[in-house]
Order: C-alpha cells, then structure tokens, then sequence
C-alpha cells in the first residue's frame, strides 16, 4: 500500500535555532518512516518579510544542513526549492481564483504575523501567503501536514481551496488533515512567547557549548527571585521550559529546588546550558561533515528538485486536463 504523503516546509532564513527543532524538525524526523515526505524550502515565502534576496541561496544551503544534521534523510524525502518548480506559482494563480479576499483577511495567522513582526505596510503576498501555502501542499497531493496549532487556519484554507477545486473542475486533489506537532513551542531567551532570529532571542542548533552558556547567563527568568535563596516559580520561567524540553530527569529537583530557593538562577542555567549543548552536539558534528562536503548538500537539493518535480508536473497534468487547458 502507498504510504501517506506529506508535506512540510520552511522559508529558508539562515541557519536554525532550537526552537525549529522543537516546534517542527523534531516530528518531521519521527514522521520520515510513517509517510512519504516532501520537505520544501519556500524561499518565495521568504519575499513576503525580506525583498532583498542577497542572502537566499547561503541561507538555504544552511537550513540544509541543519535539516539533514538534525537527522532528515534525502533518500526518504526529497528536499526542494520552491523557486526551482514553476508549477507551484501556476497553481497559486489557479487557486487565487477560488477563494475570496474577505476569507483570506479573516485569517488569524496573517493577523497575528502582521501584528507580531511589526508589519505597517500590507502587501498582497501576506494575505496570499495561505493561498502559495495551499499550492505548496496540494501540489504534492499531501494526505497531512505537521504543524502547530497556530497554522491550523491555514491547513483549513487549503481544504476549502481543494473542495472548491474539485466541486469546480473534477476530484484532483485530497483535502489535507493538520498533523499537530505536541511539543510546539519554545519561549525565547527574552521572555517572548516564542523563538524568532529577528528578535535576536535564539539559541542555534550550530551554537558551541561556550555560546549556549553565554546566552543562557543572560535568559530572563523569574523576576521575583533575585538572589539564591529567594522561593521561584518555575511555571513562569523560561529556562525551566528549556529543562523540561531538553532535561526531563531531573524536572521534580529543580522544580522543589527553585520553589524552596535551594536552587539558584545562576547553577540552574549552566545545568540548563550543558544539557542543550549535549543534546546539540552530534548536530553541530554532522554540521561540520557536511559543511566540508557542500557538493553532498548540492546533489542532495539538485536531486530532490528532479523528484519533487516529477510528481509537481503530473498534478499539473491533472489539473490542466480537468480544467480542460490542457
Ligand atoms: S531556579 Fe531555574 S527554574 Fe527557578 S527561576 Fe531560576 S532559572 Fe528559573
């Protein structure tokens, strides 16, 4: 029987953070056995916040590698650019006919990215940004895509999107379950919700054990204990989250720990900073194999565009022949 299809993706905005491994990476690489995998590089995605594109290519030959050193396998999943299949711009122009503008402006996550990078100016690409999401997915016929809650909304566009498609034209394409990742946030060092390079708050998957202690000194934590001794909240500390995540034995300690002021800030973030840096570290190994082999990197994206093509240009087939333009 043929294994379900899915397909996750990225825009490629340089290298990784930890963040990216909890709230995706993590479940793709659970998920490469169970499905047939697509793994997209939506380097078009990346123009809606960044029109200077200097950067795209090292950028994504970083997200790459930090893919594939994460424990991605090539062989399993084909890793593609999107700007290197034609097909998934033509069918967002097919699918921009089948939803309206008012459907896209109620969009929650639009609203809140817009709102949370501080975007004044509205171009259309953020409030058609679900709409190429949608021609991402369906493109590879995708069964699922894994994803946190807050892109729930756009997986539903897609299955509108779909279910008008088919109404419209004939059955081409599935209407896509959302695969929702459990674990799908990590605060970041700042006290913001989340992880994000442009907030300068992240921990990186390439960082040296020297710079995750470096970063975790400065990691806001509760602000009602100052000094060892005081009692602490760990429910509201960023750093316990890190432990929970990456230190899930010695939780009850430094919970009763920080509680009772036994445990200070200081001897908490450096158990934190040793437990991430083990768990990076056959990460930032592989890294460095594959950053003194990039022809490997190379044939691995050449090779994945030549099979994600494959199946981008026989869903177009489809497509044309139910629209009757082929
Ligand atoms: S002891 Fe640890 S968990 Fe408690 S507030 Fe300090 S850093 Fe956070």
């Amino acid at each position: 029987m043929q294994k379900k299809r899915i397909l996750s993706g990225m825009r490629p905005t340089g290298k990784l953070h930890i963040g990216h491994y909890v709230g995706a990476l993590e479940n793709w690489i659970k998920l490469q056995d169970e499905y047939q995998n697509f793994h997209l590089i939506a380097d078009y995605h990346v123009l809606t916040t960044h029109l200077n594109t200097d950067d795209i290519y090292q950028n994504t030959i970083e997200m790459l590698i930090d893919w594939l050193a994460a424990g991605l396998d090539p062989e399993k999943s084909p890793m593609f650019r999107q700007s290197q299949i034609k097909e998934h711009t033509e069918l967002h122009l097919i699918f921009s006919m089948l939803i309206t503008l008012s459907r896209l402006q109620r969009n929650p996550t639009v609203k809140d990215q817009l709102r949370y990078l501080h975007i004044k100016q509205v171009i259309y690409g953020h409030v058609g940004y679900p709409v190429l999401q949608s021609a991402d997915i369906l493109l590879y016929k995708g069964d699922a895509v894994p994803v946190g809650e807050d892109q729930v909304p756009h997986v539903e566009i897609t299955r509108e999107i779909a279910r008008k498609f088919n109404n419209q034209y004939g059955n081409v394409f599935p209407e896509p379950e959302p695969l929702l990742t459990k674990f799908s946030r990590l605060p970041g060092l700042n006290g913001d919700a989340k992880m994000s390079k442009s907030l300068n708050n992240t921990i990186l998957l390439s960082d040296a054990p020297e710079v995750v202690k470096s970063k975790l000194k400065k990691a806001v934590t509760d602000p009602q204990k100052i000094r060892k001794g005081d009692r602490g909240h760990p429910d509201i500390c960023l750093v316990f989250s890190y432990h929970k995540k990456f230190n899930t034995d010695e939780i009850p300690e430094i919970d009763a720990g920080c509680r009772s002021g036994k445990l200070g800030c200081f001897d908490c973030k450096m158990n934190c900073a040793e437990k991430i840096s083990s768990f990076l570290e056959p990460i930032r190994e592989k890294r460095k194999y594959y950053l003194k082999n990039l022809d490997i990197v190379k044939d691995i994206l050449t090779d994945g565009e030549k099979r994600g093509r494959e199946v981008a240009q026989k869903t177009m087939a489809d497509v044309r022949e139910k629209m009757m333009m082929g």
